[in-house]
């Protein structure tokens, strides 16, 4: 199969994704709720970059937004340099080649009745890619990539099991090429076995064409799984981004430890924990200051009026966002 054409990065410096002091608000009858507010973060060429946090958090939201699914009230996105926030859906339409994403369930929205073969040979229709031969050829090379046999085409998705249906859901979002794919939740609903295969069928077709992902789970085993770098959401902001190990080690955050503290663990039952107390605040007015401050065991009067800005700590790429963690201001 020869490769798509793509065009040259625009910038070819740049990171792959730049996210700056996104916004993204829902207006809803009983008010606005505030799902993404001032969050900025860069996803590199080839990496995995996970975002982690409880339901509610708004990682769907970020990622919707990414793919312009959900239009930002602010802030702007920039894929290898060229700006996506602004431009019009005719514009946007070959970039969002570069961009795809993986669902849950990734045939809640699509007609039933269509085959296998019909799933993924229309994002190249759409497209105008290719002859319907060399389709044909993609479709099958697609099925393949993702573990799949030939005759699978012709079937329908709901006579696959889920797990086979999530790597349906994969080869669909690669049909186009992406240098970027946002997985959502990709294997929460999938029994933990399957799970493995589909991580593992990611990992391999990262290390094979390159592709970076931005995965959003709320499963921390999953992430450290997967990641090579973390996001940690709350509350509609990001509190805390580290590479995997460095979070592991060392976490900074009161609630990234919260987090951690939540997960049982199965090596040292008895350990004392501090898992999280009280409810998630209302996304519709969400607490002043450091937005975790109404849960923080450690919450200081500062904490309540000033919001903390993302800072360097500890290791290079690792930094928080909290008043009193290490190297902070007094
Ligand atoms: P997560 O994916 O982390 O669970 P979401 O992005 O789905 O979080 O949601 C973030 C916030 O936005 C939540 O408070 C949620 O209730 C709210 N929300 C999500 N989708 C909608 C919508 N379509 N209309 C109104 N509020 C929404
Ligand atoms: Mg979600």
């Amino acid at each position: 199969m020869p490769p798509l054409p793509f065009p040259m990065p625009a910038t070819p410096d740049a990171p792959l994704l730049a996210i700056e002091d996104l916004v993204v608000r829902y207006d809803t009858p009983h008010g606005v709720v505030h799902a993404v507010d001032g969050v900025s973060l860069t996803v590199r060429r080839g990496e995995t970059l996970s975002l982690v946090g409880e339901s509610g958090c708004g990682k769907s939201t970020l990622g919707r937004a990414i793919l312009r699914l959900i239009e930002p009230a602010g802030g702007r996105i920039r894929l290898e340099g060229e700006e996506l926030t602004g431009l019009s859906r005719r514009a946007l339409c070959p970039k969002r080649r570069a961009v795809q994403m993986v669902f849950q369930d990734p045939f809640g929205s699509l007609d039933p009745r269509w085959t296998v073969g019909q799933l993924l040979a229309e994002p190249l229709h759409v497209h105008g890619i290719g002859p319907r031969a060399e389709r044909r050829d993609r479709v099958l090379g697609l099925l393949e990539r993702v573990g799949l046999p030939a005759d699978a085409a012709q079937r329908h998705p709901h006579e696959f099991s889920g797990g086979q249906r999530q790597r349906i859901g994969i080869a669909r979002a690669l049909a186009l090429e992406p240098k970027l794919v946002v997985c959502d939740e990709p294997v929460s609903a999938l029994d933990v076995s399957v799970q493995a295969q589909i991580l593992n069928l990611l990992v391999d077709l990262q290390r094979d064409l390159g592709v970076a992902f931005l995965f959003i789970s709320h499963d921390l085993s999953v992430v450290e799984y997967i990641a090579d770098r973390v996001g940690v959401m709350y509350l509609g902001r990001i509190v805390e981004t580290a590479p995997r190990e460095a979070l592991w080690r060392a976490p900074l955050h009161p609630y990234t430890r919260a987090l951690f503290d939540a997960v049982p663990d199965i090596e040292r039952p008895g350990r004392a924990r501090a898992p999280l107390s009280g409810d998630v605040p209302s996304a519709y007015a969400p607490p002043s200051g450091c937005r975790f401050h109404t849960r923080c065991p450690l919450a200081v009067d500062r904490c309540r009026r000033d919001a903390p800005a993302l800072r360097p700590a500890g290791d290079p790429d690792h930094h928080v966002a909290c008043h009193l963690a290490p190297g902070g201001a007094p």
